[in-house]
C-alpha cells in the first residue's frame, strides 16, 4: 500500500538507513527495485507513520514480515519479538558469515527475524555472491 511521506521524513529515513533495507542490509542500488516504507508496528495494529515506527525495507523483507511483530525462534520454538530497526542495533542481533553471504542470528530475535523474513533466501544469497565477487562487502544496516 502506498504511503505518503513528507520529503523531509523520506530524507530522514534514507539517511538513517543509508539507502539499505533495514532488515537484510541489501543496498537499494543492488536490489533492482526501490525500497518500500515498512511500518515496524503495522498500521493495522495502530502503528503510526512517524520516523520511530518507519524504516526502509526491500520488497521481499516487507512482504514476508507482513502485519506482524513476532515470529518463532527456530532454535527454541518460542514466540519472539522481531527485530525493531529503530530500537535495536543490527549488530546486536545479526552478524555476517565469513564469506559475507549469509546473515547469522545472534539472538532469538535475530533468528526469528531471519527465518520469518527469509533473509537468506537462495536468490539473495546468489546476489550477495555476485556482489562479493565485484568487491562489494556486506555492511551492517
Ligand atoms: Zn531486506
Amino acid at each position: 500500500m502506498a504511503v505518503y511521506l513528507s520529503a523531509a521524513l523520506r530524507q530522514e529515513l534514507l539517511d538513517a538507513d543509508d539507502h539499505r533495507c533495514a532488515y537484510c542490509g541489501t543496498p537499494q542500488a543492488n536490489s533492482g527495485s526501490p525500497m518500500v516504507v515498512d511500518h515496524i508496528m503495522p498500521r493495522s495494529q495502530g502503528g503510526a507513520t512517524r520516523f520511530d515506527n518507519l524504516c526502509f525495507a526491500c520488497y521481499r523483507c516487507n512482504l514476508y514480515k507482513g502485519p506482524r511483530m513476532e515470529a518463532i525462534d527456530p532454535l527454541s520454538g518460542a514466540v519472539t519479538v522481531l527485530f525493531h530497526p529503530r530500537r535495536d542495533a543490527w549488530g546486536d542481533h545479526f552478524a555476517w558469515d565469513d564469506a559475507g553471504l549469509t546473515i547469522l542470528g545472534q539472538t532469538a530475535t535475530g533468528r526469528a527475524t531471519i527465518t520469518a523474513l527469509r533473509m537468506n533466501n537462495a536468490v539473495i544469497v546468489d546476489a550477495r555472491r555476485n556482489w562479493v565477487r565485484l568487491g562489494w562487502r556486506a555492511g551492517n544496516p
